[in-house]
Protein backbone atom coordinates (compact mmCIF):
# COMPACT_ATOMS: atom_id res chain seq x y z
CA UNK A 1 0.00 0.00 0.00
CA UNK A 2 1.40 3.62 -0.46
CA UNK A 3 0.19 6.36 1.61
CA UNK A 4 1.08 9.32 -1.33
CA UNK A 5 0.57 13.27 0.06
CA UNK A 6 -1.14 16.02 -1.81
CA UNK A 7 1.40 18.24 -3.73
CA UNK A 8 2.97 20.94 -1.28
CA UNK A 9 2.50 18.33 2.07
CA UNK A 10 3.82 19.48 4.94
CA UNK A 11 7.15 17.58 7.40
CA UNK A 12 5.00 17.72 9.59
CA UNK A 13 1.98 16.08 7.80
CA UNK A 14 4.40 13.67 6.26
CA UNK A 15 5.78 12.64 9.67
CA UNK A 16 2.64 12.59 11.30
CA UNK A 17 1.57 9.93 8.42
CA UNK A 18 4.78 8.14 9.00
CA UNK A 19 3.81 7.39 12.80
CA UNK A 20 0.45 6.32 11.77
CA UNK A 21 1.91 3.58 9.62
CA UNK A 22 4.07 2.56 12.06
CA UNK A 23 1.38 2.17 14.94
CA UNK A 24 -0.76 0.08 12.76
CA UNK A 25 2.67 -2.30 12.45
CA UNK A 26 3.82 -1.66 9.03
CA UNK A 27 6.85 -0.14 8.00
CA UNK A 28 7.15 3.18 6.15
CA UNK A 29 9.80 3.55 3.31
CA UNK A 30 9.65 7.55 3.03
CA UNK A 31 10.20 8.17 -0.28
CA UNK A 32 10.87 11.90 -2.00
CA UNK A 33 9.86 12.41 -5.54
CA UNK A 34 10.19 15.62 -7.38
CA UNK A 35 6.21 15.74 -7.49
CA UNK A 36 5.13 14.79 -4.31
CA UNK A 37 6.13 12.19 -1.27
CA UNK A 38 4.82 8.73 -1.18
CA UNK A 39 5.04 6.52 2.04
CA UNK A 40 5.14 2.91 1.17
CA UNK A 41 3.55 1.22 3.76
CA UNK A 42 4.82 -2.60 4.16
CA UNK A 43 4.18 -5.51 6.02
CA UNK A 44 0.81 -7.66 6.20
CA UNK A 45 -2.56 -7.31 6.53
CA UNK A 46 -1.90 -4.16 5.29
CA UNK A 47 -5.24 -3.05 3.00
CA UNK A 48 -7.50 -3.43 6.49
CA UNK A 49 -5.90 -0.25 7.69
CA UNK A 50 -6.54 2.05 4.68
CA UNK A 51 -9.77 3.84 5.28
CA UNK A 52 -7.60 4.96 8.34
CA UNK A 53 -4.78 6.35 6.58
CA UNK A 54 -6.70 8.06 3.77
CA UNK A 55 -8.21 10.41 6.34
CA UNK A 56 -4.75 11.77 7.08
CA UNK A 57 -4.20 15.29 7.07
CA UNK A 58 -2.19 16.16 4.00
CA UNK A 59 -3.11 12.67 2.06
CA UNK A 60 -3.84 12.72 -1.23
CA UNK A 61 -4.72 9.33 -1.44
CA UNK A 62 -3.95 5.40 -0.70
CA UNK A 63 -3.33 2.88 -3.42
CA UNK A 64 -2.35 -0.76 -3.26
CA UNK A 65 0.97 -1.71 -4.62
CA UNK A 66 0.14 -4.60 -7.55
CA UNK A 67 3.44 -5.95 -8.13
CA UNK A 68 5.17 -8.73 -5.50
CA UNK A 69 7.68 -6.19 -5.35
CA UNK A 70 6.80 -2.85 -3.54
CA UNK A 71 10.23 -0.70 -2.88
CA UNK A 72 11.77 -1.98 -5.74
CA UNK A 73 8.42 -1.07 -8.13
CA UNK A 74 7.62 1.97 -10.46
CA UNK A 75 4.18 2.44 -8.79
CA UNK A 76 5.99 3.40 -5.52
CA UNK A 77 8.43 5.85 -7.75
CA UNK A 78 8.17 6.87 -10.84
CA UNK A 79 11.32 8.65 -11.26
CA UNK A 80 14.42 6.38 -12.18
CA UNK A 81 17.05 5.65 -9.31
CA UNK A 82 20.48 7.43 -9.69
CA UNK A 83 23.27 4.98 -7.51
CA UNK A 84 26.08 7.06 -7.03
CA UNK A 85 29.32 6.22 -5.56
CA UNK A 86 32.73 7.85 -6.27
CA UNK A 87 33.48 8.16 -9.75
CA UNK A 88 30.87 5.96 -10.41
CA UNK A 89 27.03 6.93 -11.42
CA UNK A 90 24.85 4.66 -12.66
CA UNK A 91 20.88 5.39 -13.58
CA UNK A 92 18.48 8.05 -15.71
CA UNK A 93 20.80 9.45 -17.89
CA UNK A 94 24.42 8.26 -16.12
CA UNK A 95 25.97 5.42 -17.87
CA UNK A 96 28.06 3.64 -15.69
CA UNK A 97 31.16 1.61 -17.46
CA UNK A 98 32.59 -1.09 -15.17
CA UNK A 99 35.54 -2.52 -15.96
CA UNK A 100 38.95 -4.77 -14.64
CA UNK A 101 39.89 -8.10 -14.25
CA UNK A 102 37.64 -11.12 -13.12
CA UNK A 103 39.47 -11.95 -10.54
CA UNK A 104 42.80 -9.57 -8.44
CA UNK A 105 45.63 -11.48 -9.29
CA UNK A 106 48.58 -9.42 -8.13
CA UNK A 107 49.12 -5.45 -7.84
CA UNK A 108 50.96 -5.01 -10.75
CA UNK A 109 48.15 -6.66 -12.94
CA UNK A 110 45.31 -4.63 -11.16
CA UNK A 111 46.72 -1.14 -11.22
CA UNK A 112 47.91 -1.84 -15.29
CA UNK A 113 44.52 -2.58 -15.71
CA UNK A 114 42.67 -0.22 -13.97
CA UNK A 115 45.14 2.97 -15.43
CA UNK A 116 44.49 1.61 -19.16
CA UNK A 117 40.51 1.09 -18.41
CA UNK A 118 40.50 4.22 -16.88
CA UNK A 119 42.32 6.26 -19.56
CA UNK A 120 39.97 4.37 -22.41
CA UNK A 121 36.48 5.82 -20.28
CA UNK A 122 35.89 3.24 -17.30
CA UNK A 123 34.29 5.18 -14.61
CA UNK A 124 34.75 2.13 -11.73
CA UNK A 125 36.74 -0.82 -11.66
CA UNK A 126 35.61 -4.12 -11.23
CA UNK A 127 38.05 -6.95 -9.51
CA UNK A 128 37.37 -9.99 -7.51
CA UNK A 129 39.14 -10.67 -4.05
CA UNK A 130 36.64 -13.50 -3.09
CA UNK A 131 35.46 -15.62 -6.20
CA UNK A 132 32.88 -17.86 -6.18
CA UNK A 133 34.24 -20.58 -8.24
CA UNK A 134 32.11 -23.88 -9.50
CA UNK A 135 35.24 -26.09 -8.21
CA UNK A 136 36.76 -26.07 -5.33
CA UNK A 137 40.19 -26.86 -6.51
CA UNK A 138 40.36 -23.55 -8.97
CA UNK A 139 41.73 -20.14 -7.90
CA UNK A 140 39.97 -18.74 -5.10
CA UNK A 141 40.73 -15.34 -4.64
CA UNK A 142 43.37 -13.38 -2.89
CA UNK A 143 40.61 -12.00 -0.42
CA UNK A 144 41.93 -9.46 2.26
CA UNK A 145 45.34 -8.82 0.16
CA UNK A 146 43.16 -8.39 -3.17
CA UNK A 147 40.97 -5.93 -1.51
CA UNK A 148 44.16 -3.90 -0.53
CA UNK A 149 45.02 -4.28 -4.08
CA UNK A 150 42.29 -2.47 -5.00
CA UNK A 151 42.10 0.35 -2.74
CA UNK A 152 45.68 0.84 -3.66
CA UNK A 153 44.58 1.03 -7.69
CA UNK A 154 41.63 3.53 -6.26
CA UNK A 155 44.15 5.58 -4.40
CA UNK A 156 46.20 5.43 -7.79
CA UNK A 157 43.39 6.33 -10.60
CA UNK A 158 40.59 7.59 -8.11
CA UNK A 159 38.15 5.02 -9.66
CA UNK A 160 35.41 3.91 -7.47
CA UNK A 161 36.35 0.28 -6.98
CA UNK A 162 33.44 -2.65 -7.56
CA UNK A 163 34.18 -6.19 -5.95
CA UNK A 164 31.90 -9.36 -4.66
CA UNK A 165 30.92 -9.97 -1.46
CA UNK A 166 30.60 -14.06 -0.90
CA UNK A 167 29.28 -14.11 2.33
CA UNK A 168 26.96 -12.34 4.57
CA UNK A 169 30.01 -12.31 7.62
CA UNK A 170 32.29 -11.08 4.86
CA UNK A 171 29.83 -7.86 4.93
CA UNK A 172 32.23 -5.64 7.21
CA UNK A 173 35.33 -6.49 5.53
CA UNK A 174 34.57 -6.31 2.31
CA UNK A 175 32.47 -2.80 2.54
CA UNK A 176 35.77 -1.84 4.38
CA UNK A 177 37.62 -1.40 1.05
CA UNK A 178 35.29 -1.42 -1.54
CA UNK A 179 32.63 0.88 -3.31
CA UNK A 180 30.21 -1.18 -4.33
CA UNK A 181 29.21 -4.20 -3.05
CA UNK A 182 28.97 -6.72 -5.73
CA UNK A 183 26.53 -10.06 -4.91
CA UNK A 184 26.89 -12.40 -7.45
CA UNK A 185 24.66 -15.11 -9.49
CA UNK A 186 25.38 -17.78 -7.12
CA UNK A 187 24.23 -15.69 -4.11
CA UNK A 188 21.01 -14.01 -5.44
CA UNK A 189 18.52 -15.57 -3.04
CA UNK A 190 21.20 -15.64 -0.19
CA UNK A 191 18.71 -13.66 2.19
CA UNK A 192 21.49 -13.35 4.99
CA UNK A 193 23.68 -11.45 2.46
CA UNK A 194 20.70 -9.62 0.87
CA UNK A 195 20.15 -8.54 4.31
CA UNK A 196 23.61 -7.79 5.65
CA UNK A 197 24.30 -5.53 2.99
CA UNK A 198 21.19 -3.94 3.08
CA UNK A 199 22.06 -3.46 6.20
CA UNK A 200 25.66 -2.01 5.75
CA UNK A 201 24.27 0.38 3.23
CA UNK A 202 27.27 0.79 0.61
CA UNK A 203 25.72 0.51 -2.89
CA UNK A 204 24.91 -3.15 -4.45
CA UNK A 205 25.74 -4.62 -7.20
CA UNK A 206 23.04 -7.25 -7.65
CA UNK A 207 23.27 -9.95 -10.34
CA UNK A 208 20.82 -12.17 -11.60
CA UNK A 209 20.91 -15.60 -10.63
CA UNK A 210 20.94 -17.89 -14.16
CA UNK A 211 17.99 -19.38 -13.55
CA UNK A 212 15.89 -16.48 -11.46
CA UNK A 213 12.84 -14.38 -13.23
CA UNK A 214 12.56 -11.38 -13.13
CA UNK A 215 10.26 -11.43 -10.01
CA UNK A 216 12.88 -13.16 -8.21
CA UNK A 217 15.59 -10.95 -9.01
CA UNK A 218 13.13 -7.72 -8.02
CA UNK A 219 11.97 -9.84 -5.07
CA UNK A 220 16.05 -10.01 -4.49
CA UNK A 221 16.57 -6.06 -4.63
CA UNK A 222 13.79 -5.24 -2.33
CA UNK A 223 15.76 -7.69 0.60
CA UNK A 224 18.33 -4.98 0.18
CA UNK A 225 15.77 -2.11 0.04
CA UNK A 226 14.01 -3.34 3.08
CA UNK A 227 16.75 -3.62 4.78
CA UNK A 228 17.55 0.08 4.38
CA UNK A 229 19.42 0.72 1.67
CA UNK A 230 17.99 2.35 -1.13
CA UNK A 231 21.12 2.08 -3.79
CA UNK A 232 20.88 -0.98 -5.70
CA UNK A 233 22.22 -1.77 -9.25
CA UNK A 234 20.16 -4.71 -11.06
CA UNK A 235 22.76 -6.42 -13.19
CA UNK A 236 21.51 -9.10 -16.24
CA UNK A 237 24.49 -11.51 -16.76
CA UNK A 238 22.73 -14.03 -18.88
CA UNK A 239 20.52 -16.87 -17.86
CA UNK A 240 20.89 -20.96 -18.00
CA UNK A 241 19.23 -22.12 -21.03
CA UNK A 242 19.45 -25.02 -23.23
CA UNK A 243 21.49 -23.57 -25.83
CA UNK A 244 25.47 -24.13 -25.57
CA UNK A 245 26.90 -22.03 -28.22
CA UNK A 246 27.29 -19.00 -25.48
CA UNK A 247 28.16 -19.52 -22.11
CA UNK A 248 24.76 -17.86 -20.43
CA UNK A 249 21.91 -16.33 -22.62
CA UNK A 250 21.85 -12.78 -22.61
CA UNK A 251 18.48 -12.10 -22.34
CA UNK A 252 18.48 -7.59 -23.39
CA UNK A 253 14.73 -7.75 -23.27
CA UNK A 254 15.16 -7.84 -19.27
CA UNK A 255 16.36 -3.86 -19.76
CA UNK A 256 13.25 -2.38 -21.19
CA UNK A 257 11.40 -4.86 -18.88
CA UNK A 258 12.73 -4.12 -15.72
CA UNK A 259 12.90 -0.40 -16.35
CA UNK A 260 9.17 -0.50 -16.92
CA UNK A 261 8.73 -2.42 -13.42
CA UNK A 262 11.34 -0.61 -11.54
CA UNK A 263 12.98 2.44 -10.87
CA UNK A 264 16.12 0.65 -10.39
CA UNK A 265 19.19 1.42 -12.82
CA UNK A 266 20.41 -1.93 -14.92
CA UNK A 267 23.59 -2.88 -15.54
CA UNK A 268 24.90 -5.28 -18.03
CA UNK A 269 27.42 -8.03 -17.99
CA UNK A 270 28.31 -8.98 -21.52
CA UNK A 271 31.34 -11.04 -20.37
CA UNK A 272 29.64 -14.02 -18.48
CA UNK A 273 26.72 -13.28 -20.59
CA UNK A 274 28.51 -14.36 -23.74
CA UNK A 275 31.48 -16.05 -22.34
CA UNK A 276 33.49 -15.33 -25.38
CA UNK A 277 35.57 -12.08 -26.19
CA UNK A 278 34.93 -11.81 -29.25
CA UNK A 279 30.72 -11.45 -28.41
CA UNK A 280 31.19 -8.90 -25.68
CA UNK A 281 32.00 -5.67 -27.32
CA UNK A 282 28.78 -5.86 -29.98
CA UNK A 283 26.65 -7.26 -26.93
CA UNK A 284 27.75 -4.52 -25.26
CA UNK A 285 26.91 -2.24 -27.54
CA UNK A 286 23.45 -3.95 -27.73
CA UNK A 287 22.79 -3.40 -23.86
CA UNK A 288 23.08 0.45 -24.82
CA UNK A 289 21.19 0.52 -27.51
CA UNK A 290 18.70 -1.02 -25.88
CA UNK A 291 18.83 1.24 -22.64
CA UNK A 292 20.90 -0.62 -20.00
CA UNK A 293 22.53 2.33 -17.77
CA UNK A 294 25.86 0.69 -17.23
CA UNK A 295 28.31 -2.34 -18.33
CA UNK A 296 30.73 -4.25 -16.43
CA UNK A 297 33.11 -5.76 -18.18
CA UNK A 298 36.39 -7.66 -17.90
CA UNK A 299 39.33 -6.43 -18.75
CA UNK A 300 42.90 -8.26 -18.42
CA UNK A 301 46.41 -7.37 -19.89
CA UNK A 302 47.08 -10.56 -20.85
CA UNK A 303 43.80 -12.84 -21.14
CA UNK A 304 45.36 -15.83 -22.28
CA UNK A 305 47.58 -16.02 -18.38
CA UNK A 306 44.40 -14.76 -16.50
CA UNK A 307 43.50 -17.28 -13.33
CA UNK A 308 39.74 -16.47 -14.27
CA UNK A 309 38.09 -15.87 -17.24
CA UNK A 310 40.09 -15.25 -19.50
CA UNK A 311 38.18 -16.72 -22.54
CA UNK A 312 35.84 -14.17 -21.95
CA UNK A 313 38.05 -11.29 -21.26
CA UNK A 314 39.68 -8.15 -23.42
CA UNK A 315 42.69 -6.62 -23.42
CA UNK A 316 43.64 -3.11 -22.92
CA UNK A 317 42.99 -2.76 -26.57
CA UNK A 318 39.84 -4.50 -27.14
CA UNK A 319 38.32 -2.47 -24.02
CA UNK A 320 39.40 1.04 -25.58
CA UNK A 321 37.68 0.08 -29.16
CA UNK A 322 34.34 -1.59 -27.07
CA UNK A 323 34.72 2.38 -25.22
CA UNK A 324 34.39 3.44 -29.04
CA UNK A 325 31.60 1.42 -30.44
CA UNK A 326 29.68 1.78 -27.30
CA UNK A 327 30.18 5.92 -27.32
CA UNK A 328 29.04 5.87 -31.11
CA UNK A 329 26.00 3.54 -30.12
CA UNK A 330 25.24 5.70 -27.31
CA UNK A 331 25.05 8.70 -29.48
CA UNK A 332 22.81 7.15 -31.62
CA UNK A 333 20.09 6.83 -29.07
CA UNK A 334 20.55 10.17 -27.77
CA UNK A 335 22.50 9.43 -24.82
CA UNK A 336 25.95 10.10 -23.55
CA UNK A 337 28.97 8.62 -21.31
CA UNK A 338 30.40 11.03 -19.62
CA UNK A 339 34.12 10.96 -19.38
CA UNK A 340 35.15 9.70 -15.80
CA UNK A 341 37.12 12.97 -14.84
CA UNK A 342 33.81 14.94 -15.47
CA UNK A 343 32.07 12.42 -13.59
CA UNK A 344 34.13 12.85 -10.43
CA UNK A 345 34.13 16.75 -11.22
CA UNK A 346 30.10 16.85 -11.14
CA UNK A 347 29.71 15.18 -8.28
CA UNK A 348 28.56 12.36 -10.12
C1 LIG B 1 32.08 -12.16 -11.75
O1 LIG B 1 31.59 -11.03 -11.92
O2 LIG B 1 33.29 -12.41 -11.89
C2 LIG B 1 31.17 -13.28 -11.44
C3 LIG B 1 31.57 -14.33 -10.74
O3 LIG B 1 29.94 -13.10 -11.98
P1 LIG B 1 28.57 -13.93 -11.78
O4 LIG B 1 28.22 -13.84 -10.32
O5 LIG B 1 27.60 -13.19 -12.66
O6 LIG B 1 28.80 -15.34 -12.24
MN1 LIG C 1 34.41 -13.61 -14.00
Amino acid sequence: MIVVMRKGATQDQIDHMVQRVEELGLKSHVIFGTERTVIAAIGEKRDEHRHSLESGSGVAEVVSILAPYKVASREVKPEPTVVRAGSLAVGNSHLGMIAGPCAVESEEQTIATARAVKAAGATALRGGAFKPRTSPYSFQGLKEAGLKILAAARDETGLAVVTEVLGAGDVPLVAKYADVLQIGARNMQNYHLLEAAGAEGKPVLLKRGPSATMDELLLAAEYVLNAGNPNVMLCERGIRTFETHTRFSLTLASIPYLHERSHLPVVVDPSHGTGHTSLVPRMAAAAIAAGADGLIVEVHPLPETAKSDGYQSLTFEQFEELMKLCRRVATAVDREILPNEQCVASGA
